[in-house]
């Protein structure tokens, strides 16, 4: 059996948080590559060292003095050095940064350094080997990731490796320049190490015991969905869950490896499971509910729309010619709404607007603002009767007023319009019909 396992940044802040991650990974023998994050948070106003490196390294390329910020990031190092009681020194280290960084190496150099310092460290506490990322990811020079070179170029060097630290976030050019993922991409490197090893899980840990199944900054201690299928987590994460970064699931998923998101800070909870698939029904009808606001409802009018065949085309065309996205369509016997975030539209509205008019010749256009949109997701709906009138007769007793409805074609997801104003109350409408009522 083989796992390997990311910790992010807020498990691996302080030497207490590296010395539950010890525990955690001395528990269970098959533990065996590790991907840390650098040093997060260790109290919410506390600075992540990714951030202070992007800071220090900004003040380097003004051409100021950045040793003073440095040395800030250093003591952090330093203190998580001493905390765990290693003879480990990165002094080496720091020079060749410093040299590096009055150079101008670049912002992808300097922000990965919080992940390779801290591999470091916990490849010197564990007594695994130490491998540099920059070795093993690659990317071209475009910056995108070269997945087949890195799966073969990986899995060979890791072939003999028994137990081994590969930091998190970055990889390396073919000209050797470092290049990292977007924020939060060492769930990527983790993903990318699960594949080249064939391993059993992939464990992400974190600082919550799982996906929950609404946001509980709007519902008080909601409940952890236990096991959630890679679509659903899509649909999640696209309306705004976040736990997991978007792309740490595409290397795993075509090799059927799972995905367990678990809690350095409760490691006895089970956490989440993401599958590709699971005979498993959910607990509750729906998996989550996620939304966000922010949304512009573009209606069009025309009389006999119907039976004029492209005038949907024509229509977002007018979008597209505006370089704007559109989140849904959904479609009456004369109308037409198109879905747009407001911050995206809202400087082009105008253009837009006469876009449509000169491709389109409708009727009539109507702008509605501040609307924002709600997923209720979950692979049991399927089976399920009843769901959508559960939910709206719950928004109806909550006295919401739904402004739009779409059920996408796999049934694994029914959106809902509702104001601004009114969003909170329908996720906790929604939640309470489904989650609380069934407890
Ligand atoms: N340290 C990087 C960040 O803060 C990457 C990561 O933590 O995954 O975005």
């Amino acid at each position: 059996m083989i796992k390997v396992v990311k910790f992010g940044g807020s498990s691996l802040a302080s030497a207490e948080q590296f010395k539950k991650v010890g525990d955690i990974i001395r528990a269970d023998e098959s533990r065996k590559y590790v991907v840390p994050s650098a040093p997060g948070k260790r109290f919410s106003e506390d600075i992540k060292v990714t951030d202070m490196l992007y800071d220090c390294y900004n003040t380097a390329l003004e051409g100021k003095k950045f040793s003073d910020k440095l040395s800030k990031i250093k003591a952090r190092y330093n203190e998580i050095i001493k905390g765990l009681g290693l003879s480990l020194s990165l002094e080496e280290e720091f020079k060749v940064i410093e040299k590096k960084f009055a150079e101008g190496a670049g912002s992808d150099y300097a922000a990965s350094r919080g992940e390779f310092l801290n591999g470091k460290i916990m490849a010197n506490y564990l007594g695994y080997e130490f491998i540099d990322a920059a070795e093993v990811i690659f990317f071209n020079e475009e910056g995108e990731f070269l997945a087949d070179k890195t799966n073969v170029l990986l899995a060979k060097r890791l072939k003999d490796v028994e137990r081994a630290v590969i930091p998190g976030f970055y990889g390396a050019k073919e000209s050797g320049a470092v290049k990292t993922f977007s924020r939060g991409g060492s769930d990527i490197t983790g993903s990318i190490v699960a594949k080249a090893v064939r391993a059993d899980l992939y464990e992400n840990w974190t600082d919550v015991s799982g996906f929950l199944v609404a946001d509980p900054r709007i519902i008080d201690k909601p409940e952890v969905i236990t096991t959630i299928t890679y679509k659903e987590l899509r649909e999640l994460s696209y309306m705004g869950a976040t736990v997991l970064h978007e792309d740490a699931i595409f290397p795993v998923r075509k090799e059927g490896i799972p995905i367990n998101i678990r809690n350095t800070n409760a490691p006895e909870d089970e956490g989440t499971m993401i599958v590709e698939s699971t005979c498993r029904q959910p607990k509750f009808t729906i998996t989550g509910i996620a939304g966000k606001k922010g949304f512009v409802a573009v209606n069009i009018e025309k009389d006999m729309m119907n039976s004029e065949i492209g005038f949907g085309r024509k229509v977002l065309e007018a979008f597209e010619k505006h370089d704007i996205s559109f989140e849904h369509v959904p479609s009456g016997i004369d109308t037409m709404t198109v879905f747009v975030q407001q911050s995206e539209f809202e400087g082009k509205e105008q253009a837009v607007l006469s876009e449509i008019h000169r491709l389109s010749q409708p009727d009539s256009i109507d702008l509605e603002s501040d609307l924002a949109l709600i997923a209720v997701v979950g692979r049991g709906m399927k089976a399920c009767r009843g769901t959508a009138g559960r939910i709206f007769s719950a928004l109806a007793h909550a006295n919401i007023n739904v402004k739009m409805i779409d059920q996408g074609s796999s049934e694994l997801n029914i959106i809902i319009g509702v104001s601004n104003q009114d969003f909170d109350a329908a996720i906790k409408a929604i939640y309470d019909i489904f989650v609380l009522v069934q407890i």
